[in-house]
């Protein structure tokens, strides 16, 4: 079995095997850039490992012969006391995992190798024992698990007993001393000498990339990323190259367009006579990439070209790592960049207009989840509002919350429902619950490509990184600004677009996107990029998708807002409403009514106002099919709720009033309570047990339909029966409704749907059945998923939802993504066995699934026509329609 791939075996396809920075290594090998040389070890020696606990038979010898082959190349045998080679071992995962997992730098290095090392680098001591130090530090803290403060408090010490801040100060001495300092560190916490022996040093050090797959940290951030959990990662095994030989090297990373917005031209921090992990970790300020140009042409210009054949390569943004080690430029890694929304849309429109890619391409690369990104309000921005501070816009959106300096406090304030803006001076891989917990990262170090950065750009939260302004002090719990001190819980607002940071709560507008959606932007001539990408893409969408999108709406505005937003339709508008505010008191004569006549005074005096209610809707969607759900909900839920009745009519009467009504009230609550509602009388139970309520409904449709017709407009309505389980529910309310169709539209003709939601399971079960009722079947995904799995919504989310994620019972809420092998599977059988019974029986689905990306990709493969959603996620559901048909 191959466990073992050599740079030059490998491509960039081979990501499963290879892991992401294995494959992309291995394409730049080949493409001819200045790889250093190396080997991959594959994800699948790593899985072996981490079920057997043991490295898997073949792997040691592999990794010699790699070893050997490598060492023949360099000329140079690892950590050889006179001439040492120096190898970094570097985890890379299929999905890149910004700072989740391992790498050691430096492997090789000794007591005697560190003495070969300054005389390879001519004599020069500080360099070779700084390296050395780092070794100790990284190997230790990977491969040991000895705290890391340790290592940094030694070299605080270090720094103070020089009285300087910065650790370039630090002469050969110093580190010299630092090194023993942390062997003795080292040999405190495992009970053991640092390891000298090179080739040991390397086996542990893959053994540790290896379980760096099941850190804590790293499953809590593929959990959060939906990675799936058994990938493992792969071990890059690569001779190092030195930034930290003086001021004619360095470090640094680069974009080929801003990550940020889009735009093109050079990004990117540099920092001069440094080591890899420095520039990421933001523990010093680098420098803007275009300063490199001054500092070193040669190797300016040669990354410039690299990073333009990189793109025309893989055709996409990409990300670099290189180093330069003495004026000559070494390219440590690339991928495909992580990015912003906005720019997602904004490059995917440029790569479009240079001809890399086609349209299907374009719309390939963006999604739904980035479209609801852009959707996000904005600050508006008043002159009273003035910013305290500026620093890079790192991950875009509007946040403001009470400012929380600690990852613990930030997960226990939103806990009690607080936004929080999490502020640290740069934040680390210890700090990802709270990151996830908060409404946004404020940090006052690092660049666009810190740690802090780069995860909130990934989990799509807004972020400001070095805001150098900030005084941050979180042993103090507190910051100090524009000579302002801001504490634990006061209001900060930040703007992750500008990087600007504001005092106080600022409020906010809609976004570009949505005004353009609203129809107040005009794509053609408009110059803004991300509107005409986002016109672009969508307009392709809506080409391309066989999913008609409609709204769920209740009301004329919203259906109004929905209709500029794209929807195509009503597929859902409840009735409840129309029960409620004034008309409770109806409801309430409706519900107390003793004999017929009382209970046919209440519905008609009901009727005219349902009627207007859908006279307006069936006005804003001319033209268009608007499903109007017969109601649902339990009818007590129109009563006040028992405790409270009671003890007011206990009140009343101690006052000696007169309490007839209320008692009346009081027993009509007592005879409906449920033990439990979601399972009790509401429904078309409802329907075939009040006499005339479905009835009145049925005329208000209908009657409000002719009206429409009658003024010259074109009403579509389909009335939905809720909750039938069985053909015969359906057939009864039918009947009956027919016959007010027949005699309503008499006066002027209107086409009437009949149909019924999919919302139990027996519904699903003999839908076959059903179908030869049903004029049309609209999925209830939500009561759907409730009844499928037998709980209840409102009840389970806080209860235990968290323990079935954290176990990955669920990978995410079945309410939020249809859980496709349950739920999607009554699904698939009752349209299967619907469209059967009916041909062309027109199926849909009104579920909050209508507006999630999965789900729509979901109901486009089993055949739905339609999915319906709310107003603000009809846009999400066209592109994702649009996706899902390419
Ligand atoms: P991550 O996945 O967290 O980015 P990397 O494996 O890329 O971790 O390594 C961490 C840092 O060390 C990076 O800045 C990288 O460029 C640097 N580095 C890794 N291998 C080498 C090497 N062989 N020579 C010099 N620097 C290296
Ligand atoms: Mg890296
Ligand atoms: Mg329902």
């Amino acid at each position: 079995h191959k466990y073992v791939y050599d740079f030059a075996e490998g491509n960039k396809d081979l990501k499963d095997l290879l892991g992401g920075k294995g494959a992309n290594l291995a394409e730049m090998t080949n493409l001819g850039l200045p790889v250093p040389p190396g080997f991959t070890i594959t994800t699948e020696a790593c899985k072996a490992y981490l079920t057997t606990g043991r490295e898997p038979d073949g792997l040691a010898a592999q990794i010699e012969a790699h070893l050997e082959s490598l060492e023949r190349e360099m000329g140079r045998k690892l950590g050889d006391p006179q001439d040492p080679l120096l190898v970094s071992v570097r985890s890379g995962a299929k999905f890149s995992m910004p700072g989740m997992m391992e790498t050691v730098l430096n492997v090789g290095l000794n007591d005697r190798s560190v003495v070969g090392l300054s005389a390879q680098a001519g004599g020069n001591d500080r360099f070779a024992w700084d390296s050395y130090r780092r070794l100790i530090q990284m190997f230790g803290k990977t491969v040991c698990e000895v705290p890391g403060e340790e290592f940094e408090h030694a070299l605080d010490e270090a720094k103070r007993a020089k009285r300087t801040q910065n650790d370039l100060d630090l002469d050969a001495d110093d580190l010299r001393g630092l090194v023993d300092a942390y062997k003795k560190i080292f040999a405190k916490h495992t009970g053991r000498e640092f390891p000298q022996e090179p080739r040991e040093q390397l086996d542990l050090a893959i053994r540790a990339v290896f379980e760096s797959w099941n850190a804590e940290r790293a499953v809590v951030y593929r959990r959060q990323e939906r990675i799936p959990a058994d990938l493992g990662t792969a071990v890059n095994v690569v001779a190092m190259v030195f930034g930290n030989l003086g001021a004619d090297s360095g470090t640094g990373v680069a974009f080929t367009r801003d990550p940020g917005s889009g735009a093109q031209g050079i990004y990117g921090d540099y920092l001069a006579n440094a080591q890899g992990e420095d520039v990421v970790a933001g523990i010093r300020n680098t420098v803007p990439l275009q300063e490199l140009e001054q500092l070193d042409k040669k190797s300016y210009d040669e990354l410039l070209d690299y990073m333009a054949r990189l793109e025309e390569h893989y055709k996409d943004l990409c990300d670099i790592e290189f180093t330069i080690e003495r004026g000559k430029l070494w390219m440590l890694q690339t991928r495909v960049g992580k990015r912003t929304a906005a720019a997602a849309f904004v490059i995917a429109g440029q790569l479009v207009d240079e001809g890399l890619i086609d349209l299907d391409e374009a719309l390939h690369r963006v999604n739904g989840a980035q479209l609801a990104q852009l959707m996000f309000p904005r600050f508006r921005l008043d002159h009273e509002f003035q910013p305290v501070a500026k620093g890079i816009g790192a991950s875009p959106g509007a946040a403001s919350g009470k400012v929380v300096f600690t990852s613990a406090r930030a997960v226990e304030l939103a806990a009690e429902g607080e936004s929080v803006i999490l502020v640290r001076r740069e934040t680390n891989p210890d700090d990802l619950n709270g990151m996830i917990a908060a409404k946004g990262i404020l940090t006052s170090r690092g660049g666009k490509t810190s740690h802090a950065a780069v995860v909130a750009r990934g989990m799509g939260k807004t972020c400001v990184s070095g805001a150098d302004e900030l005084d941050v002090n979180v042993p103090a719990k507190k910051f100090i600004v524009a000579g302002q001190t801001v504490n634990e819980g006061d209001v900060v607002s930040i703007d992750g677009t500008t990087g600007k940071v504001y005092l106080g709560e600022v409020p906010v507008m809609p976004s570009e996107v949505v005004q353009y959606f609203e129809g107040s932007l005009d794509p053609e001539h408009i110059d803004n990029p991300l509107v005409r990408a986002v016109h672009r893409i969508m307009t392709h969408a809506d080409a391309k998708r066989r999913l008609l999108v409609r709204t769920n709406a209740d009301t004329g505005a919203d259906a109004a807002r929905a209709r500029r937003f794209g929807a195509e339709g009503i597929g859902l508008c409840r009735t409840e409403h129309m029960f409620l505010g004034d008309r409770r008191e109806l409801v309430e004569r409706l519900i107390l009514a003793s004999t017929d006549e009382e209970r046919e005074a209440a519905l008609a005096a009901l009727l005219p106002l349902q009627r207007e209610d859908f006279i307006e809707i069936f006005r804003e969607m001319d033209g268009l099919p608007v499903t109007v759900r017969l109601i649902d909900p339990p009818l007590h839920e129109f009563l006040p709720p028992l405790e409270q009745l009671a003890v007011n009519v206990a009140v009343a009467q101690e006052r000696g009033e007169d309490v007839a009504k209320e008692e009346a009230l009081l027993a009509a609550v007592r005879r409906m309570h449920e033990e439990n509602p979601m399972l009790g009388l509401r429904g078309v139970r409802l329907g075939l047990v009040i006499p005339g309520l479905f009835a009145m409904q049925v005329r208000a449709i209908v009657e409000a339909a002719v009206a429409c017709a009658q003024r010259g407009g074109d009403p579509r309505p389909e009335i939905m029966v809720p909750l039938v389980g069985a053909v015969q529910e359906l057939e009864t309310v039918r009947a009956e409704a027919e016959k007010i169709i027949a005699e309503v539209t008499r006066e002027k003709a209107v086409d009437v749907l009949i149909g019924t939601m999919i919302e139990v399971p027996r519904a699903a079960l003999t839908a076959g059945q059903i179908a030869e009722a049903a004029q049309f079947f609209s999925f209830g995904t939500n009561d759907l998923t409730q009844m499928a799995w037998g709980f209840s919504r409102d009840d389970v989310e806080g209860a235990f939802f968290w323990r079935y994620l954290e176990l990955g019972i669920f990978g995410i809420s079945p309410f939020e993504s249809i859980d496709r092998e349950g739920v999607g599977r009554l699904v698939r059988i009752a349209a299967e066995e619907g469209r059967a019974a009916r041909p062309g029986l027109k199926l849909g689905v009104c579920g909050e699934h209508g507006g999630d990306p999965d789900s729509v990709h979901f109901f486009h493969e089993v055949g739905l026509d339609y999915v319906s959603c709310s107003p603000f996620r009809v846009p999400v559901a066209r592109l994702e329609a649009g996706r899902a048909a390419i």
